[in-house]
């Protein structure tokens, strides 16, 4: 049944560039052990939820009108959790924020990428880099990491100064693969980037190592940090990403975002959620915890296991890597496979979760 079935994608009159292409594809499957998206497995606490309901009742009323377009008070309680979080004096002048950090990433490639240009990624890498390059029509630029999924930062100074990228990439925490780059070791990448340098850290709360955002004053035309409300502030629903940066690179994002792009809605429930930060990242502490623990586990087991400071882990060697996440699926539980091969990524969860994945691995076997 219904409308305009006699029309399929490849009929359509779409951009050359975009034929073939998949869209991004995590499967929302409705199993009881969910360890597929790296969120926070811990729902909101009642007090926050309360907030939310209150933040959100008060603005009802003002619906008819749009909401502040800069989002002002919302991006200095950002810069106040992040000033608090890295110890450099950041304002809201510094932040920007958008519908989670994929739009952030959208933005940033809409001014400093685009038809002509060319991103730099280190990969295996967050799939939705090269998505977001192809959907701005930005040239995208994959170099290999090191066979254990590190990242060589000389060798990588010296092939972003010989292929001269617009825009550089680089997840630290890397997803899916989980070693982070301390900012001692990206000053030599950003002095050899010739353009701005983009360093995604969704996952930072959950590393040991010290942000970017460090190299701000040091770097104030080439670089921008991204971050995320969706992982340790267990917010993924809320959809609030944002940036740390030079103002004059928000002046430039000014240029390409549209405007109310963040709802009156999101903004109100995301200042209730950052005012609950502290009660909320307490779960960081005993999801590393747990990290940690699976990782014992795991190589307990005779898996190998790549180190990782976020709140996932990538794990081998699989013989057939796909036909090993279906033996998961079938044991009900949803880890990823992100392509790699002989390999698998599972995102912690609560610890009887945790337990039920580590059954689990004893039975699938390798
Ligand atoms: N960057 C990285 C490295 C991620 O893993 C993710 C989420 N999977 C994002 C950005 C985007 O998350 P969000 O849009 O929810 O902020």
């Amino acid at each position: 049944g219904g409308i305009g079935n006699r029309v399929e994608l490849s009929d359509l009159p779409l951009r050359e560039d975009l034929r073939g292409r998949t869209p991004y594809g995590a499967p929302q499957l409705d199993v009881p052990v969910r360890l597929n998206t790296n969120e926070n497995p811990y729902p909101p606490t009642p007090e926050l939820v309360a907030d939310v309901v209150t933040a959100v009742a008060e603005i009802a009323g003002e619906l008819h009108r749009y909401p502040d377009r800069d989002a002002v008070a919302l991006r200095s309680d950002l810069a106040a959790y992040l000033a608090d979080a890295t110890g450099v004096p950041l304002t809201e002048r510094n932040l920007w924020a958008a519908n989670g950090s994929n739009e952030i990433l959208q933005q940033i490639l809409q001014a400093f990428g685009g038809p002509g240009r060319t991103a730099l990624g280190f990969e295996p890498s967050y799939s939705m880099h090269p998505i977001i390059a192809a959907g701005t029509r930005t040239e995208w630029s994959p170099t290999p990491r090191r066979e254990d999924f590190s990242l060589d930062t000389t060798r990588a100074a010296e092939i972003v100064a010989s292929l001269k990228p617009d825009v550089v990439f680089v997840t630290s925490p890397n997803n899916p693969t989980g070693q982070s780059v301390p900012p001692s070791d990206l000053r030599e990448l950003i002095e050899a980037a010739p353009g701005v340098v983009v360093v995604d850290e969704a996952y930072a709360e959950f590393s040991p190592h010290s942000s970017a955002v460090e190299l701000i004053e040091e770097f104030p035309a080439k670089l921008i940090v991204s971050r995320t409300m969706s992982k340790a502030f267990a917010f993924a629903g809320g959809r609030l990403g944002y940036l740390a940066a030079a103002p004059a690179v928000v002046d430039a994002l000014l240029l390409v975002r549209l405007p109310y792009h963040l709802s009156a809605l999101t903004q109100a429930a995301a200042r209730a959620a950052l005012r609950h930060s502290v009660e909320t990242l307490g779960s960081v502490a005993k999801l590393a915890a747990e990290r940690d623990r699976v990782v014992e586990a795991l190589a307990g087991l005779g898996f190998r296991v790549v180190h990782s400071d976020a709140n996932f882990v990538l794990f081998g060697w699989f013989a057939d890597a796909h036909a090993t996440w279906r033996s998961y699926l079938e044991r009900g539980v949803l880890i990823r496979d992100v392509g790699i091969a002989g390999h698998l990524r599972v995102t912690i969860g609560t610890p009887e979760e945790n337990d039920t994945f580590l059954a689990a691995s004893k039975e699938v076997g390798r």
